[in-house]
């Protein structure tokens, strides 16, 4: 397994005009991950405190239009190969499946999906396949429904069953579970979640708790680690995966003895961000609600892009913009050195 990996020698020179996202350290951005709201309709104990957040104001929230043109851009003048789209809650998103089917139309086509807590899943999952999408990720902490309640303020996990359901029937597959574990609350059902993944033909990705919550209240101490979660998922024997991790932030591994929706070896995942950091081949660029790019989940400064649409910015001049935002960005994500600073913008705001 490989620990660290960050890139060193940073090159020379800039931003190549007409060339794709590229940064000092040779890595080239082609996922774009694309924030649609930073509202949502949980308040996960470990991204936003129980009451909300003051949400974005709706004159500042890019429209339909302008986030179609952002794709656009991005997919046709700086080699964008992957859009998906969070928030917040993107299914709340009223023009979510207007601007789904316009990025699905662009050449060459993106690959297209979406990261939901699963809640109207149920119903929208047809119209998003029509629409063009490709896959969802739905979020899935714990199988209890009093403990989901504890874990998130509202009694909705039924809905979260019949949205992953519904999502299957509908062919967005594969159709992926995140579980963040947290110390004394639900680390205890890692085995648990695995099987009812298992059982169901989902593709469960654990992911470590990173320091994004709103109320900055996460503890290195008290997260649980990588290392934690594969302990607990020893008696499955899983056997390291054979294809290679290319520049997916999950490692992952074989399940002996089951097979996935697809007839193929079921595979269950792990996202080491805090422990096992990925950032030497993170490919990704991400884009707020509001139109700002950010160059890494934890950057602490952001490139306006919506200033430039909005201040009639030509296509050429929004890409260069985006290419210089991206050609800044940092080695690493730095959450080990003692200097880091969390963002001000919360996970929720950023776009998970
Ligand atoms: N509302 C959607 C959802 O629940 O999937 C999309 C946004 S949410 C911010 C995206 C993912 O980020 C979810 O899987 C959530 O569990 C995860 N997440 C939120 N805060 C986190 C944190 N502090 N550390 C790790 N993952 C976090």
């Amino acid at each position: 397994m490989t620990e660290l990996a960050l890139p060193t020698v940073p090159t020379r020179g800039s931003a190549r005009a007409g060339g794709p996202l590229a940064d000092r350290f040779g890595r080239v951005a082609t996922d774009l991950r694309v924030s649609l709201t930073d509202r949502c309709n949980l308040r996960c104990t470990y991204c936003m405190p129980e009451e909300g957040l003051a949400w974005m104001p709706r004159e500042q929230q890019l429209t339909d239009g302008e986030v179609e043109r952002l794709i656009r851009v991005a997919v046709e003048r700086l080699g964008v190969t992957e859009v998906r789209f969070t928030g917040g809650e993107p299914l709340i998103r009223r023009g979510l499946l207007k601007i789904v089917a316009a990025a699905a139309a662009l050449q060459p086509r993106p690959k297209l999906s979406v990261t939901t807590n699963g809640i109207g899943l149920e119903r929208l999952a047809r119209p998003l396949r029509e629409a063009g999408l490709d896959r969802v990720n739905v979020s899935l902490d714990t199988l209890s429904p009093a403990r989901f309640e504890q874990l998130t303020h509202r009694d909705r996990h039924a809905d979260v069953l019949k949205g992953l359901a519904g999502a299957a029937t509908a062919g967005l597959t594969p159709v992926k579970i995140n579980t963040v574990l947290m110390r004394g609350i639900n680390d205890d059902e890692a085995p648990a979640l695995l099987r009812f993944a298992l059982e169901h033909g989902y593709e469960l990705r654990f992911i470590e708790q990173m320091p994004l919550d709103a109320q900055h209240k996460w503890d290195r101490h008290e997260m649980v680690t990588a290392a934690a979660i594969l302990e607990s998922l020893a008696p499955y024997g899983l056997l390291p995966d054979p294809v290679s991790r290319g520049t997916a932030p999950a490692e992952t591994w074989l399940v002996p003895g089951y097979v996935d929706a697809a007839g193929q070896p079921a595979r269950v995942g792990v996202i080491g961000s805090v422990t096992r950091p990925f950032c030497g081949d993170c490919d990704r660029t991400r884009l707020t609600a509001d139109g700002q790019v950010r160059n890494c989940l934890f950057a602490t400064g952001e490139s306006d892009l919506r200033g430039l649409l909005r201040g009639g910015a030509t296509d050429d001049e929004i890409a260069d913009a985006w290419r210089a935002a991206m050609w800044g960005k940092k080695a690493g994500h730095g959450i080990d050195d003692p200097t880091f600073l969390q963002p001000a913008r919360p996970m929720s705001a950023i776009g998970g």
